[in-house]
């Protein structure tokens, strides 16, 4: 063999394994630029509940934690401000949906779960489903399901009761369906329309860590609410508190 065109040969397959290393090494740096930042990455591994299907966290997940809770909407007024509200403080929040507004307004629920929030089933028509028999009830949660599901790409786990009500034969068939029951351990009371101030106290007073919170961007005027949220935010952020999404 021509011992030049060997070490020609030599060279070609050096430059090769360099390029290859290049490559490399360009991948891991690509990947590393791009994961601390990226709000989408996985957290499985920090969140082993969570279902394969379920919106992942981004991890890890704050130790100190309160759920943020939305009812009622999505509302083409009060959400898009929520929305605002929440991403200046880079908070992320649950919103319980209603179906009938999903049906007007699936833009907004797309929006929502684009930002990175978590969409779940609050029932079609704001039923009280202590009061439905079990085709009706099938109906309202169902019905949800797919109004949402076709907007997030994603089936609802997590029921919130309208009213937070809950009976054995609502509790019997949102197990049937797959769904937890969620309702809330701080209630702002925000759709009583107190004032912004009582509204922040009321939530600063009560929280805790694990708080699940219930405020609302539908169902009224919720100008009030949406008032409130800066200061909520801002001092929950200074007491160091994080923000956990529900997805059952
Ligand atoms: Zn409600």
């Amino acid at each position: 063999m021509d011992v030049r065109l060997t070490r020609a040969g030599n060279r070609m397959v050096g430059l090769a394994m360099m390029l290859v290393v290049s490559a490399v090494i360009g991948i891991v740096v690509v990947a590393a630029a791009k994961s601390p930042a990226d709000p989408n990455a996985p957290s499985s591994a920090a969140d082993p509940k969570a279902p394969a299907a379920a919106k992942p966290s981004p991890a890890p997940l704050p130790a100190k934690y309160v759920v943020l809770t939305f009812d009622d909407g999505p509302d083409a007024e009060y959400t898009p401000k929520v929305l605002g509200v929440l991403a200046a403080y880079e908070a992320k929040a649950t919103f319980f949906e209603v179906g009938e507004n999903v049906h007007k307004h699936p833009e907004l629920t797309k929006k929502i779960h684009e930002a990175g929030h978590s969409v779940q089933n609050h029932t079609w028509s704001h039923a009280d489903l202590r009061k439905l028999g079990a085709a009706a009830f099938q109906q309202q949660v169902g019905s949800t399901d797919q109004a949402i599901q076709a907007q997030t790409g994603r089936t609802p786990a997590c029921l919130r009761p309208p009213y937070g009500g809950v009976s054995a034969a609502v509790r019997q068939r949102a197990k049937a369906m797959g769904k937890d029951l969620v309702v809330w351990t701080v209630d702002s009371r925000d759709w009583t329309k107190p004032g912004a101030a009582a509204i922040v106290q009321r939530v600063l007073k009560n929280v805790h860590n694990g708080s699940v919170i219930l405020m609302h961007d539908g169902g009224g005027n919720r100008s009030q609410t949406v008032a409130a949220l800066p200061a909520i935010l801002k001092s929950l952020k200074a007491q160091g508190y994080g923000f956990r999404t529900l997805s059952c």
